[in-house]
This record gives C-alpha cells, structure tokens and sequence, in this order.
C-alpha cells in the first residue's frame, strides 16, 4: 500500500503533467481502423467529421474532451471539475501507475470529462464518459464527477446532458466502485424530483453499471447508431443461457424497438437534435 505522502506525490506528479504543454502528452496513433469497415483513416481526417467512418457512417469512440467542445457554442465551453482525479483507496497494486498512464494518454484527470456551456443558445451542464480512460470505468472519481454534475445543474436550474459509454466497476477501487451505482442514481433522482431535465445520451458501449444506473434514467434517452447498450454484453448472455441471440441483440435500434430508447440520433445530427430539445424544455 502507498503512503499518503507517496499517493500525494504521485497525484501531484499526474496534476503537473497534465497542465504541461496541454491535453497530449502521449502521441495519439497517426491512423485509425474503422471497426466496421475496416478501412483505416488518418486521425486528423476521422477527427474532421467528428469520428464517423465517411465509408459506412460506423461511430467510431469519440474523445470526451472533444466530443464538448464540438458541441457546445464557441465560446461559451467551460470545463468543470477539472482535477478531480481518482485515489487509491484500497491501495491497490499498480494502480496509481494505471491512472497516471490513462492521464497520459488521453490528457484527462478521470474517465469522466464534465463542462458546461450552451447548445444553439441554450444553456446545459453536460458530462461525456471517455472509453480510453481505463475503458471508462466507473470509479470514484467518474461517480464524483457525475454527481457534481447533476448538482451543477440542480443549482444553476439547467438542463443535464451525459454521453454514456464504457461500462465495468473500476475493480482496483472495489467496493467502493460499486457504491457510484448507488450515488449517482441518488443523485439524478434529486435533480429529477427538483424538476431538472436529464438527458442519457448512449454511445458506443454502454453495460454495466453505467447502464445500471444513471445511463438508464434519462427522461429522454438518446442513443448512436449501432451503439450497445445493455448491461452484461450478448457473447455473456449467450454463454450463460447456451443460446444464440437475435441479430443486432442490445444495439440501440434493437433498443428503440423494445422501448429502451426514444430515439436514434446520429454525431451529425447530435447538435440540432438537443438544441430542438433544449428549447422544448425551456
Ligand atoms: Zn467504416
């Protein structure tokens, strides 16, 4: 187990660089295989049209921090939360190291990206989960984050807009991971018993607790096309009850079918579609 002193050294070391020089501190690969088609792209041309394969419309993962500052009005895109970072509660062999690479490679502080700003006018607290941060696990940082959110927007008297995806507890964090279900459930509760507009925005994947708990309790719920959306993947499924699955099993067109989903909305259309929202609910 770290002591404190070492845990604090290590939070600092991960604060430092990520404030040096930026988001990147690991080189991103230059080309991306579309996992549909599999064609591959150089990222600054996938990046132009917001990670969507311009030969068979596959969403590929979209960066969190990105995915924001896409949506949200020039100008207007402030980060929330910026340092909240997750602590090695248990102790847990590797895992400090496991966070500060995860920093590394995607510029974050946690799986867990959160700003606020406005679409098409209208102003909205919004979350966005990032796969590439330890396959966006829900640790205690990512529960913090989603809670402050929805607290965010409880106090501000605005709309909440989370982009769900990844999926599992963040097994380093045991127990205590496991316990995120619970407070982030709670708090979507309060926001929503206070009046508050949430919308579960589902992108590709989203199991697990996250679809446990705050992913399913929108009052409206959007999804990607082709993105997964159920709680223990279908090969687990199909494991389990030694049957095959029905084509397209948990995808959100699936989803949509049997009521899970309100509606299908693509990346291009993403913005449109939750400004017409947001001024519905205004
Ligand atoms: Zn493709």
């Amino acid at each position: 187990m770290l002591n404190p002193f070492a845990e604090r050294k290590l939070k600092l070391n991960l604060l430092k660089s990520l404030r040096r020089g930026g988001r990147k501190i690991v080189a991103a690969p230059k080309y991306i295989t579309c996992p549909g088609c599999k064609a591959d792209f150089e990222r600054s041309a996938l990046q132009s049209v917001m990670y969507v394969c311009p030969r068979c419309g596959f969403h590929l993962q979209y960066p969190a921090r990105e995915r924001l500052e896409k949506l949200l009005d020039a100008g207007t895109f402030t980060e929330q939360f910026p340092n909240l970072t997750a602590r090695d509660v248990l102790g847990f062999p590797g895992y400090p190291k496991k966070i500060s690479e995860a920093a590394s490679k995607t510029g974050l502080s946690e799986a867990c990206f959160c700003a606020s700003g406005s679409i098409g006018g209208h102003n909205a607290v919004c979350a966005a989960i990032d796969i590439s941060f330890m396959m966006g696990s829900m640790g205690t940082a990512v529960g913090e984050k989603i809670t402050l959110s929805a607290e965010l927007a409880a106090s501000s008297r605005l709309p909440l807009i989370i982009f769900s995806a990844g999926g599992g507890a963040r097994m380093q964090e045991g127990i205590f991971s496991l316990m995120q279900m619970v407070k982030t459930s709670a708090a979507i509760r309060r926001f929503s018993d206070g009046g508050g507009l949430f919308i579960s925005y589902i992108t590709h994947p989203t199991t697990g607790g996250i679809t446990a708990s705050f992913a399913s309790l929108g009052d409206i719920t959007l999804a990607e096309p082709g993105a997964l959306f159920g709680f223990a993947g279908p090969r687990v499924i199909e494991q389990t009850i030694g049957e095959k699955l029905p084509e397209g099993f948990q995808r959100s067109e699936f989803q949509l079918e049997h009521g899970f989903v309100d509606a299908i909305v693509s990346r291009a259309e993403s913005r449109a579609a939750l400004t017409s929202l947001l001024s519905l609910h205004t």
